[in-house]
């Protein structure tokens, strides 16, 4: 047996006074007991000035991409040994950052499932998604999902679920780092989309629907899906999501995933974008100063229109979004004025109910797996402490 005690403590959904000493015997969390806990004869103890917390949630990612300009695209071109490579340096980069579980929202021959099915030790769970079904030619349709109309959405939907993926994942509209797709439109008519996911609930399967556009936000609202990524509210009359809207997206119960956590670091390091980036971003207003504060401001109205939130990142899809990022998605929520507790509890057992595995881990909590992450710090004083991991178990293995 282990004991990891900690000075301070979060559980998942509240910070527990005076710390915790958080007992896991192989992959599992046995006891949750006091900072002072006299722990069992021959226990092994780990003490830590810092805070103990579940493993984080990254709500999207893309593990055959390594976050370098247009690596999402080169997985066209990738064996399978390159991409199961790309795959597992994805995952190291997740781990080590203390992120243990991932939602994976595209990927490329649906690779990422024999990785999820493998459970290697030290490696975070995945829940994938596969390939996301896309239009012919639009966003994303080079990781090889294309539909168009409602027989083929059906087939392709079904297709998915006979690979054995764990969530469907469809662009309801045209993507930045696309050439040619439309930002401004919807890619499906809320029809088309309600077929994909009438086929998807058929089969157990929830949906999630990639939309910048408020034209795609709206199909997707239409067609009854589970979530919706980005959210970016992007209309020929400006970046604007109504207070409307979010009422409607809130009373239907959707999540939204504002995709969260860029590197700002690094913005002054990134090369200029290709043109047809350059020429979107200048369309849309959508330079990455105005994203920071667009997405900062819509993470501030979601919570208070009552729209449920998953922090997860685009893992993977940019420079600005190397795999490791939760942390900062999760600051970013503080930032725009979320309690740390909300923000933490976004990003560990919320966002494991969104997923579906809080039966097995987001909480300190006898019984579920032991996904455990200790920072440098008091996180409710210090909340960028996230960013510094002192020790990272992964279903009860150090990594
Ligand atoms: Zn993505």
């Amino acid at each position: 047996m282990l004991a990891i005690r900690a000075s301070h403590a979060f559980d998942g959904n509240a910070f527990l006074p005076g710390g915790a000493t958080v007992l896991v015997d192989g992959e599992r969390i046995v006891g949750v007991e006091a900072g002072d806990h006299a722990v069992p004869e021959g226990c092994e103890v780990a003490s830590y000035g810092g805070t103990v917390l579940p493993g984080l949630i990254d709500a999207h990612v893309h593990l055959v991409a390594d976050a370098s300009p247009g690596s999402l695209e080169r997985s066209q071109a990738m064996t399978a040994e390159q991409l199961d490579a790309e795959i597992e340096r994805s995952l190291a980069s997740q781990a080590a950052a203390g992120v243990t579980t991932v939602r994976d929202l595209g990927d490329k021959d649906y690779r990422t499932l024999a990785f999820r099915d493998r459970r290697t030790t030290g490696q975070p769970r995945i829940i994938a998604a596969g390939p996301p079904i896309t239009t012919p030619g639009g966003h994303c349709h080079f990781l090889g999902s294309t539909a168009a109309g409602p027989d083929e959405l059906r087939a392709e939907v079904v297709r998915h679920h006979e690979r054995g993926v764990d969530v469907i994942k469809v662009m309801a509209s045209g993507g930045f780092l696309t050439a040619g797709t439309d930002m401004f439109g919807a890619q499906y008519s809320s029809t088309d989309l309600r077929v994909v996911v009438e086929a998807a609930h058929e089969v157990g399967l929830q949906v999630l629907a990639h939309a910048h556009s408020v034209a795609g936000i709206e199909a997707a609202l239409a067609a009854g899906v589970d979530g919706i990524e980005h959210f970016s509210g992007i209309s020929e009359d400006g970046n604007v999501i109504s207070d409307d809207l979010l009422d409607r997206v809130a009373a239907a119960g959707i999540v939204v995933d504002p995709t969260m956590g860029f590197d700002q670091t690094l913005i002054p390091h990134m090369p200029p974008p290709p043109p047809q980036v350059l020429e979107t971003m200048q369309r849309t207003g959508m330079d990455f100063p105005a994203t920071m504060v667009r997405i900062s401001e819509a993470a501030a109205r979601l919570r208070a229109h009552g729209v449920r939130v998953v922090p997860g990142v685009d893992s993977g899809a940019m420079p600005l979004k190397a795999h490791g990022n939760a942390w900062i998605a999760v600051v970013d929520l503080v930032v725009a004025g979320w309690p740390v507790e909300e923000a933490l509890a976004a990003a560990t057992s919320g966002a494991a109910e969104v997923c579906g595995v809080a039966d097995v881990t987001g909480r300190l909590a006898v019984g579920l797996d032991a996904d455990l992450l200790v920072v440098d710090g008091d996180l409710a004083a210090d909340p960028a402490a996230l960013g510094r991991p002192l020790a990272v178990l992964v279903r009860g293995h150090q990594v």
